[in-house]
């Protein structure tokens, strides 16, 4: 008979992140960008591709790529770090601010990754909910920060799935309040058209989470990176994995990267689509939405269970928070094109309107 010792502690009772992928006509589940990358700047990175030597390392820290996020920042090679998607980077962060006897402070309901790692690593997680309306409890977090004992945070901005960003006076605030490492997730900064950049250079501690994945329509490449000081971004160098960002990833970041100005009609199309998409919501009877300065609307709906059934029965794919801790009857619906949108805005309203 075979027999295996039990896995480390810390897995008991962990759930493996489940993005709930299913096939369906309109995918509006996990915040991608409903247009794949331009025809022309594909056919560009599959040159750059051919070019690349398979039999060899890539570089391990993507130097080339590093230099132009940085050129473009406004900042040196040793202030970015670029990994295998924004989820590599966040679980460095636990790797290198966590751990047995340090402490992650949170802010549910939010990206559900954050507090994964930091049970992972056997680093304490501190929650401080947001208020009902999921604006950030500042004055909460700003005195829990002050007790001195908080080795990191995350705040995303905008918040994933609740869909604001936090105010840039609070997170100034919070940065000369503590000595912590304030980590702020601009994955969707792209459709907030805030960032916090300006403040690096005030801030030893901040440092920010950014994503190919979402504006730049390569959530299937893998490419995410950070901006920081670089002492943080040399602790971050010591706990990654050497080669996480292979060569082809490097290539198409590249040269999408390079292209990224084409990527702002797109953008824009999002931008005005999530305006439309929110007006329509309103108008639809037993439906709350949520501001948004991202590229999903998160609502509410009474049956959400139900309503996400009915969706997908009529080939739109939302995602269901319904049972997610402080998401009670959530579901949120990721901006895509105007017909995925229409298909999605009429189902909901014949779901809402049923005898
Ligand atoms: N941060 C937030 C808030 C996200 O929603 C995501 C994607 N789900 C990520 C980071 C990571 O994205 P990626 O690994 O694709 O770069």
């Amino acid at each position: 008979m075979n027999k295996v010792r039990a896995s480390a502690p810390q897995l008991q009772g962990l759930v493996p992140y489940d993005p709930k992928y299913l096939p369906a006509e309109a995918f509006l589940s996990a915040n991608e960008n409903p247009r794949d990358v331009d025809p022309e700047i594909r056919k560009q990175a599959m040159r750059e591709v051919k070019k690349a030597a398979l039999n060899r390392y890539p570089d391990p820290l993507a130097n080339e790529l590093r230099d132009m996020i940085a050129e473009a920042n406004g900042l040196e090679r040793d202030q970015v770090l670029v990994g295998n998607g924004g989820d590599e980077l966040l679980f460095d962060l636990a790797l290198a601010w966590g751990g047995p006897g340090r402490t992650f402070l949170n802010l549910p309901p939010t990206f559900s990754v954050y507090a994964a790692n930091a049970r992972l690593t056997n680093t304490t997680v501190v929650d401080i909910p947001r208020n009902p309306d999921y604006s950030i409890d500042e004055e909460a977090v700003l005195a829990r920060a002050a007790q001195g004992d908080v080795d990191f945070m995350v705040v995303a901005s905008p918040n994933n799935p609740t869909g604001l960003m936090a105010s840039p006076v609070f997170l100034e605030r919070l940065l000369g309040a503590t000595d912590a490492l304030v980590m702020v997730d601009e994955a969707y900064f792209e459709f907030s058209r805030q960032t916090m950049r300006p403040q690096l250079a005030a801030h030893e501690n901040l440092v920010i989470l950014r994503t190919f994945s979402k504006a730049f329509s390569l959530a299937g490449v893998r490419v995410g990176y950070i901006l920081g000081n670089p002492g943080v971004i040399r602790e971050f160098v010591k706990v990654r994995q050497p080669y996480s960002v292979d060569v082809v990833s490097q290539a198409i970041a590249r040269v999408v990267f390079a292209n990224r100005a084409k990527f702002e009609p797109g953008i824009e199309a999002i931008i005005s689509e999530r305006a439309r998409m929110m007006e329509a919501l309103h108008k639809v009877p037993g439906v709350t939405p949520y501001p948004s300065d991202s590229n999903w609307i998160f609502f509410k709906i009474a049956d959400a269970a139900e309503a996400w059934e009915y969706l997908y029965a009529h080939g739109v794919l939302v995602r269901d928070f319904s049972s997610a801790p402080y998401l009670e009857n959530g579901l949120r619906v990721t901006i895509g094109t105007p017909e995925q949108n229409d298909l999605f805005l009429r189902n909901l309203r014949d779901f809402a309107l049923r005898p």
